[in-house]
């Protein structure tokens, strides 16, 4: 006769339910970042099983889970807003047939000070910023941020989109004649008129057309929810559905839109989470 070793009896006396051993290695990487950096949450399924649903939450966000290989993946923005600090990540893995398993992660969120930046403007100007056509523009953005595919379509760090000087920074956080106007949700370069964007990563375009306040725009898919947009355009040399490289032409910088001169502005998001495009720029994520 077998005798039982000290950790098997230990598992005998367990709840029937050990939830956690559904799930394995889960992790949120890097363990600490700034805001506007992306982190990746990942686990394994223990048996294959297949969850019907799941959760999770990190400041105020719910990133979602998605199937890569042997494993489930979740890119999760660091919003502008997050506080420095220990911040929880809290995921729950529903199984039709019960055995639920909920994890709480934690990341270090580090401090970030963004410039502040004081504009004048007209007030015909202005009035133009809260018309219901902005709002619909909004909607139209956000609704293509929200279609997130789950194939991975790019591999390693971005690229600048154009060579040039950086003239916003991401987050930037901006007033109007005295009032408070938003954090800057994208990164300007300056560049003359007529100057190629290429892609930051591969991926597929999803939206190609003029819009009133952002000019001419390229947003473009790379998968899992994150996307990368181009704004201001003078023209634009890509279609909706169409396939592009890291490095593929776009457009050309222009100063179509609400702008005072000519200048990229470049975005990355998570689903519509704004995040900063210079650090996928300096690293890859930590993607498993
Ligand atoms: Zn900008």
């Amino acid at each position: 006769m077998t005798s039982l070793r000290p950790l098997a009896l230990l598992c005998l006396l367990a709840p029937p339910c050990v939830c956690r051993a559904n799930a394995q290695g889960a992790s949120l990487k890097p363990e600490a970042a700034v805001p506007g950096a992306v982190l990746v949450a990942s686990f394994r399924l223990a048996d294959g099983r297949k969850p019907v649903e799941i959760r999770a939450s990190f400041r105020g966000n719910r990133p979602v889970f998605q199937p890569a290989r042997q494993e489930y993946v979740a890119l999760v923005p660091v919003p502008a807003s997050a506080p420095a600090g220990k911040t929880p990540f809290y995921f729950k893995v529903r199984f039709g047939s019960g055995g639920d398993y909920s994890e709480v992660l934690y990341a270090t969120v580090l401090a970030r000070a963004f410039p502040e930046q004081h504009l004048k403007m007209p007030a015909s100007k202005t009035g133009l910023m809260n018309s219901e056509l902005l709002r619909k523009e909004r909607e139209l953005l956000y609704a293509a941020f929200e279609k997130c595919s789950p194939t991975r379509q790019w591999t390693g760090a971005f690229a600048l989109p154009i060579s040039g000087r950086e003239s916003s920074p991401w987050g930037r956080k901006r007033y109007v004649n005295g009032k408070w106007w938003g954090q800057h949700q994208g990164v300007d370069i300056a560049a003359g008129t007529g100057t190629p964007v290429a892609s930051d990563a591969a991926g597929t375009v999803v939206l190609a057309q003029r819009l009133e306040m952002r000019g001419n725009t390229v947003v473009v898919d790379h998968g899992r929810g994150l996307f990368s947009a181009y704004n201001h355009l003078s023209w634009i040399d890509v279609a909706v559905g169409q396939s592009v490289k890291q490095g593929q032409g776009l457009g050309a910088v222009g100063a179509t839109g609400f702008v005072t001169g000519a200048h990229l502005h470049w975005e990355a998001r998570i689903g519509r989470t704004p995040v900063d495009p210079m650090l996928l720029v300096q690293q890859p994520l930590p993607l498993p």
